[in-house]
């Protein structure tokens, strides 16, 4: 057997994510990097304190496999507060991102020959991994610019086999959030079919709409089949310190905790105390980081509009995207993004990149917003030159 035989179908022919090759390509040319999702800019001071303090004056050696215990009660209190949902530490297992939750929560619960129902578009870690774990994803695809939930199309996507569903609101790359009909609807879908939902919600507090949260988990029936995904990465803007958790009920909950004993068995622990401080930090400081953010995302939006950018609505997320037909831009948007990189000296994320197995709008592009006002300002001038150019 040839070595290449030997590889899992499932990498064989994997490309690096979009992510990665947009940010490898900003480096590349020295491109502004609108792409892959993260904030520019200093942390927020009171994590950075913590985080060295935890350094040198907590521990540096094996938390328990779970977590802090300070940092699991940290996350009760956190959702208690802000979302009034009633979970124990016993529940929340601490992840190295949500990357680890969202594998440890598949293979907690798929097995060969399983049917896992993934909207499209998705984070695009959601489908290799079911594969990777012998499922079989079935695909359903929201269109923009609305990215509703299909009720019919997901009745009629359920066999005897699926198992789960995958669920991300709100919604990246969208930015979109569902409505309360639209939770209730797939709660009951999960209920009356005896479904497991992994249900992703890393984007829960970064909303500009004024609405709280609210989970898939808190719906009737949904308690105990739901396994809640959250990340400090997005909470804080911090995504390369990658302290995700997951939060699911009695048999559910052991089962994800014994997925990550073997994956990771634990993540590191000065930054999981830093954590831990800063979710009990009041929420005047979160508010604070959100105002930053949302001027950020005024300030592109308004931008791109006077360059001449068709701006899908958008609720959450760190993300704009931009419609480029409705721009007057003929170009596919994967040659739209590798050409801007290039020739703007602009990083973007292509869409269709994250739908995976279902038909993909080629014509939108995604922006990220979290960065210096100087930053987007020139970014945008950039972009309006290769816009111009594009039509001349
Ligand atoms: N899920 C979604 C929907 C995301 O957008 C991201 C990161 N952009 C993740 C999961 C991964 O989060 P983490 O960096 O904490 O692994
Ligand atoms: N999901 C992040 C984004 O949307 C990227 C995460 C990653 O690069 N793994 O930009």
């Amino acid at each position: 057997m040839k070595t290449a035989d030997r590889i899992h179908p499932v990498y064989a022919e994997m490309e690096r994510t979009v992510f990665d090759r947009m940010s490898a390509l900003a480096r590349e040319h020295g491109a502004i990097n609108l792409g892959q999702g993260f904030p520019d800019g200093t942390p927020p001071p009171a994590l950075l304190e913590a985080a060295s303090r935890a350094l040198f004056e907590r521990s540096n050696q094996y938390p328990p496999g779970a977590g802090l215990i300070e940092l699991r009660e940290a996350i009760c209190g956190y959702y208690g507060r802000r979302q009034g949902l009633p979970v124990t530490a016993e529940q929340v297992t601490v992840t190295s991102g949500a990357t680890e939750a969202l594998a440890a929560a598949i293979f907690a619960f798929v097995q060969p020959g399983d049917e896992v129902i993934l909207f499209q578009p998705a984070y695009d870690a959601y489908a290799p991994l079911v594969r990777r774990a012998g499922g079989v994803p079935i695909s359903i695809p929201l269109l923009p610019p609305e990215f509703r939930y299909p009720a019919e199309a997901l009745e009629a996507a359920i066999t005897p086999r699926t198992r789960a569903l995958m669920f991300n609101d709100p919604l990246n790359p969208a930015g979109t959030v569902a409505s309360h009909e639209e939770l209730a609807a797939i709660a009951r879908v999960c209920t009356a079919h005896d479904l497991i939902a992994i249900s992703d919600e890393v984007w829960e507090d970064v909303r500009f709409d004024g609405v709280p949260h609210r989970s898939l988990m808190a719906f009737p029936g949904m308690a105990d089949r739901t396994v809640k995904i959250g990340s400090a990465g997005k909470i804080f803007g911090l995504t390369g310190w990658k302290i995700g958790w997951m939060i699911a009920a009695d048999a559910l909950g052991t089962a994800i905790s014994r997925a990550h004993q073997f994956l990771t068995y634990a993540t590191a622990v000065p930054l999981q105390w830093a954590v831990a401080e800063g979710l009990s930090l009041p929420d005047a400081v979160l508010a604070g980081q959100r105002a930053q953010w949302a001027e950020s995302r005024e300030q592109l939006k308004a931008g791109l509009a006077q360059a001449g950018f068709v701006v899908l609505p958008n609720a959450a997320t760190w993300f704009l995207n931009v419609d480029l037909s409705a721009s007057g831009i003929g170009l596919a948007d994967r040659t739209f993004s590798e050409r801007a990189v290039v020739e703007a000296g602009v990083a973007t994320v292509p869409v269709s990149a994250l739908y995976q197995g279902a038909q993909a709008p080629g014509h939108l592009v995604r922006f990220c917003f979290t960065k210096p006002a100087e930053v987007l300002d020139e970014a945008v001038q950039r972009l309006a030159r290769f816009r111009h150019a594009l039509a001349g």
